[in-house]
């Protein structure tokens, strides 16, 4: 966060990103969007207290039926870690973090019933707003998985955008549902990080 504070990257918010991506003018300028998927606990931690030391706007995509709870679902390896409580998405929500949605249980899409896509798509959708009393936009595949079937799914329940996991830059005249991100790890030093930004 410091190499990006100190470079001519401009860290923005994403519904500025999204807004001129589908402007569709070309970027005037390098801009950087940082979003966190899962909404786990270590985002109120340590993460937050870190982009707002320099000013940096955030998304979170809190996964919707494990708010306060352990990360138990699916294959993931560190079941100690915690989601997000409610009080602090909702504190969260009034401190240039924007909230999205992620399923309720982080399935992956393309492999659940029509009918059951959708009922984890709306539902958290739902359950976000009425935690934060405000309209969630947007959108983030658990796995970056999704198919034109699960585009048409997010669009039907009002979302405006949605994330993929495709590793490349958004420029402009993207698919509003299918802007690409590029996944930090854990294992990427500064000059990883730096390499994923070009
Ligand atoms: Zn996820």
């Amino acid at each position: 966060m410091e190499f990006l504070s100190n470079s001519s990257y401009q860290v923005i918010s994403l519904s500025k990103a999204t807004e001129l991506i589908s402007s569709q003018s070309p970027p005037d300028a390098d801009y950087v969007v940082l979003t966190f998927d899962d909404g786990c606990e270590r985002f109120y931690d340590i993460t937050f207290p870190i982009l707002e030391s320099f000013g940096f706007p955030s998304a979170i995509y809190p996964v919707a039926n494990y708010l306060g709870k352990r990360a138990t679902w699916g294959n993931v390896r560190n079941r100690e870690l915690r989601i997000l409580s409610r009080s602090q998405i909702t504190e969260l929500a009034g401190l240039q973090v924007e909230i999205g949605a992620h399923t309720m249980d982080h399935v992956k899409l393309t492999t659940v019933s029509e009918d059951d896509a959708i009922v984890q798509v709306l539902e958290s959708k739902k359950i976000l707003e009425q935690l934060i009393g405000r309209e969630i936009r947007s959108f983030a595949y658990p796995h970056g998985a999704y198919t034109r079937e699960t585009i048409g799914i997010v669009k039907e329940a009002g979302f405006s955008n949605a994330l993929t996991c495709v590793a490349r830059a958004a420029g402009a005249a993207e698919s509003m549902f299918e802007i690409p991100r590029k996944y930090i790890t854990y294992y990427d030093d500064l000059n990883a990080f730096k390499q994923k930004l070009l």
